[in-house]
């Protein structure tokens, strides 16, 4: 595993959405990075290639009074933008999932769904933490909306005929969630993460609620998951592919979620691949231009290097073959043969595994 004996830094952790269609996954990415932004300052957040980074002093503006930043030292949050449990399952690390952390998302008026089932068999089978967002409270009849704001104070200017119907709704999906085998709970009501299952009733309409969800999202990662957050900076970069995708003047490219070490442009890397692992070299590192620059600029920028958790595309040879959820290696000190077994013996497991559903 990583050497922890120098550079070791916290990286970001990944976050990823799931949940049943139209129960709002994508709206949820969209209002969580369209607030993040109209807080205003520029970085508030960094569109990468298939993520979007949220840094702590961003969360924290949003959170206002539910957070305080001196309690973390992780440096945010990074969504993965293809929400779905589909890339979910496929968007495997080491044989663990990609993303550190997951979001359910449930609507909190049709509960669980056959999409929900088998979001939770797959984030049981991996092992990921997850918090469930009840979206959509905003259609609860008679709902006074509270654009933005945290859930209990939103709670708190709504009528007692409002608040019972949701809380009717949220107790059916804590029973839900109780049925397949999670103890659950609102949120504020959970002691100890580890054991309880916190849900969260937010809107990804009006905004309300989605404080606390980056908040619990903060807090999860940096009690159960400093550990693993702590990397090796300079170490060989890893990471999986999202997808492979023909540039013009690049030929094939792969979208690349980097998740340990780092990657350098020139460097010698091992992609999984539809036959065989690729052994290529890295001829361009490519992210996306800030927004304001793209209409005289080109689409991407290129940079030197790229450093975990991000994501990039990887401009190389020979990427044709390479599939989405494979291996990515760097690598660096260490002999091509040995990387190109590591990435074998992964892709190995990723087909037991598919062969396995
Ligand atoms: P996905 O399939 O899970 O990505 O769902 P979408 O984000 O595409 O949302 C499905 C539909 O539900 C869209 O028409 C959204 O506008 C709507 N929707 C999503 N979230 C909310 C919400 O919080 N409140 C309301 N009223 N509508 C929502």
């Amino acid at each position: 595993m990583t050497d922890h004996t120098h550079a070791d830094t916290l990286r970001t952790p990944i976050v990823a959405v799931l949940g049943h269609v139209d129960h709002g996954k994508t709206s949820l990415l969209d209002t969580i990075r369209g607030s993040a932004v109209s807080e205003g300052e520029a970085g508030a957040i960094t569109q990468h290639i298939g993520a979007t980074d949220i840094p702590l002093d961003t969360i924290s503006g949003m959170a206002g009074e539910l957070i305080d930043p001196s309690d973390f030292d992780l440096p945010g949050l990074l969504f993965i933008d293809t929400p779905g449990h589909h890339s979910f399952s496929t968007l495997r690390a080491r044989g663990g999932a990609l993303a550190d952390i997951a979001v359910l998302v449930v609507d909190v008026n049709d509960g669980f769904q056959p999409q929900t089932e088998e979001a939770i068999d797959i984030l049981r089978r991996t092992g990921t933490p997850f918090v469930v967002a009840a979206n959509k409270v905003d259609t609860t009849p008679g709902w006074n909306p509270q654009d933005g704001e945290p859930i209990q104070r939103s709670m708190e200017a709504q009528s007692e005929r409002a608040k019972s119907m949701l809380d009717e709704n949220l107790y059916e999906i804590i029973g839900q969630l109780s049925d397949a085998g999670f103890s659950a709970d609102l949120y504020w009501r959970v002691q100890d993460f580890q054991k309880n299952i916190g849900v969260v009733p937010l809107s990804a309409l009006t905004g309300e609620g989605v404080p606390d969800l980056l908040t619990v999202l903060m807090g999860l990662s940096q009690r159960f998951m400093k550990e693993e957050m702590a990397i090796d900076v300079t170490g060989p970069g890893e990471g999986t592919v999202l997808e492979v995708k023909d540039e013009r003047g690049f030929g094939a490219t792969v979208d690349t979620v980097v998740y340990d070490g780092v990657i350098r442009n020139g460097d010698t890397v091992v992609v999984g691949g539809q036959d065989e692992p690729i052994v290529t070299e890295v001829r361009a590192l490519l992210r996306p231009r800030p927004l304001a620059e793209i209409r005289t600029e080109k689409e991407f920028e290129k940079v030197g290097e790229i450093g975990a958790a991000a994501g990039v595309k990887i401009a190389a040879p020979d990427l044709d073959e390479a599939m989405a959820g494979a291996p990515v290696r760097v690598v660096r000190d260490r002999t091509v043969d040995q990387v190109v077994e590591e990435v074998k013996a992964e892709l190995a497991e990723i087909e037991v595994e598919t062969a396995d559903n």
